[in-house]
């Protein structure tokens, strides 16, 4: 009998694994300097020095000053407090109720911009996309007016389904010029591009530490000091008023080196892991007939390729991946297994029919050109199975 194969994980897109580093650095914080940082005796300061360096750490990383960083709890609570601090407090300065994002943001952002449309009465534009998936700044020009309607605009750096990363320098210059703040959704970005908050032009940023190799459940939002923000969690005054909950001391220690470690590595991983992408859609799309690329080729993220495979259910796809040792997408984590088709697909205008045989491969740092010839041997033939079971399924519900 051979021996099973390692899991060739290629869904880094979804989170990755904490790094060996990131683990050493995260444990004395556990059982040792266990203190609360806001206390004022010893074993707290200890826990408050480990939580202002790496506060220095992050925010020295995306070109911010310290105290424009908020610990959270992941991306979630970043866009979630990005999108109701910055509308809440720009609206009850200045009465401006109109909120501006994209139709393929992660649903952080898109559900948090629903809920203040449905139950704060803000307005809501959704910017168009063209079919690679990139927001036109014209078109955000024309919907930001003189900007005194607006409260806040969001849209994200890298989209996590299809990877194409958004013109946010643009759109920064725009919404400067008419002082609305633009908050950006890096979850997928930080890690993966360089990143540098001024020269970006916005006033605030999520990010999550388990898509770069740090733990699940920390993140940080930065929020450019001079712009209102109304905190979304309320209680004690820890993060400067912004944020009330003691702080996860070891998981943003965690946080920190992995963010240390991701900039070290940034440029050969980025060369590394673009050649072996470019392999993969490459091989794919000459492997399989009537399988395109989903999103732009050159402007995405150098380690994710998303694909339309005619005529399968990517479900199936996936167990047989599965199966035969692969872990891949069809998406975004939170709506596999929904059946919905994506709503960023759907943006870019894939027919539903399209978007049922979606395929996502996030590449990350435990990936080699063997994990990538074996892909290209496996999924062919899976596709070519997936097809014939489809084809029978179809027969038999037009035959009924
Ligand atoms: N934004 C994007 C683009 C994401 O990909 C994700 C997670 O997949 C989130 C936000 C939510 O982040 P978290 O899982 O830390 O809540």
């Amino acid at each position: 009998m051979t021996a099973p194969r390692r899991t060739i994980y290629l869904d880094h897109a979804a989170t990755t694994p904490v790094a060996p580093e990131v683990l050493t650095a995260m444990q004395p914080y556990f059982s040792e300097f266990y203190g609360n940082p806001s206390s004022i005796h010893r074993v707290g300061r200890q826990a408050n020095i480990a939580l202002e360096q790496a506060r220095r750490t992050l925010a020295e990383g995306i070109g911010a000053t310290p105290t424009e960083l908020i610990f959270t709890s992941g991306g979630t609570e970043g866009a979630n407090a990005a999108l109701r601090g910055l509308a809440l407090a720009r609206r009850a300065a200045t009465g401006a109720n109109r909120i501006i994002t994209s139709p393929i943001e992660h649903h952080a952002v898109l559900h948090t911009a629903f809920a203040l449309r449905d139950h704060f009465g803000f307005d809501l534009i959704l910017l168009p996309v063209n079919q690679t998936g990139l927001v036109d700044p014209a078109d955000l020009e024309d919907a930001l007016g003189n900007g005194s309607d607006v409260a806040v605009v969001s849209v994200m750096l890298a989209n996590n389904e299809i990877g194409v990363i958004q013109p946010i320098a643009a759109l920064g210059v725009l919404c400067r010029a008419v002082g609305v703040p633009l908050h950006t959704d890096a979850v997928q970005a930080v890690g993966s591009l360089p990143l540098d908050v001024k020269a970006l032009g916005i006033a605030a940023l999520s990010a999550s530490s388990h898509k770069f190799y740090g733990p699940k459940g920390v993140g940080f939002l930065y929020v450019q000091k001079q712009t209102p923000y109304l905190p979304w969690l309320t209680g004690g005054s820890q993060e400067g008023d912004r944020r009330a909950g003691t702080e996860n001391v070891p998981a943003i220690v965690g946080m920190a080196t992995a963010f240390g470690l991701a900039e070290a590595m940034r440029d050969t991983e980025s060369t590394r892991l673009r050649y072996l992408r470019d392999q993969l859609i490459g091989s794919i799309l000459e492997s399989i007939n009537d399988a395109y690329l989903t999103g732009a080729w050159e402007t995405r993220l150098d380690h994710l390729a998303s694909f339309v495979l005619r005529g399968v259910e990517s479900e199936r796809v996936l167990i047989a991946l599965d199966l035969a040792g692969i872990a891949a997408s069809s998406g975004s984590a939170c709506a596999s297994g929904s059946q919905r088709p994506s709503h960023v697909l759907e943006a870019i205008g894939i027919t539903p029919t399209d978007a049922q045989g979606a395929l996502r491969f996030s590449l990350g740092r435990s990936n080699t050109a063997d994990d990538i010839a074996y892909v290209l041997e496996k999924l062919p033939p899976i596709v070519t199975k997936m097809r014939a079971v489809t084809m029978k399924q179809r027969s038999v519900t037009d035959s009924t």
